[in-house]
């Protein structure tokens, strides 16, 4: 286990370098820690407006709904996020899963858990 980190930055398939691995494993480990409050915060507003029928009426009952799609948004980015920081600790994050392409370091940084490189993300959201 231990090898396996130190390896992960000068791994030969690894297409990035190891000063940028640690900024973007930093920026999956913040991003998951916000999503993670975000979660639970929101799962507290859906069960209290679950829990309470009579506010779950009206304009409430929007916001149960909101409440409830968010919850979803956090766990799908959550999944994300643990999804790229085992990437990280295999040495395969920064390559597109869906062809040999790296991810350039750019899209990385701006989306550190993304999985594809741009035409196979296009390619992805155009099949949805
Ligand atoms: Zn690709």
């Amino acid at each position: 286990m231990d090898t396996a980190l130190i390896d992960a930055g000068t791994s030969p398939t690894q297409p990035l370098p190891a000063e940028a691995l640690t900024r973007l494993r930093n920026l999956l480990l913040q991003e998951l820690s916000v999503q993670t409050d975000q979660a639970e915060e929101q799962g507290r507003t859906v069960a209290e407006l679950r829990t309470d029928p009579d506010t779950a009426i009206g304009q409430f009952e929007v916001d149960w709904e909101l409440a409830e799609v968010m919850v979803g948004w956090s766990e799908e980015a959550i999944e994300d996020i643990e999804h790229a920081l085992a990437r990280l600790e295999d040495g395969s994050y920064g390559r597109c899963e869906q062809c040999p392409r790296p991810i350039p370091l750019e899209r990385l940084e701006a989306i550190p858990h993304a999985r594809f490189c741009v035409p196979c993300q296009a390619r992805q959201d155009a099949m949805r």
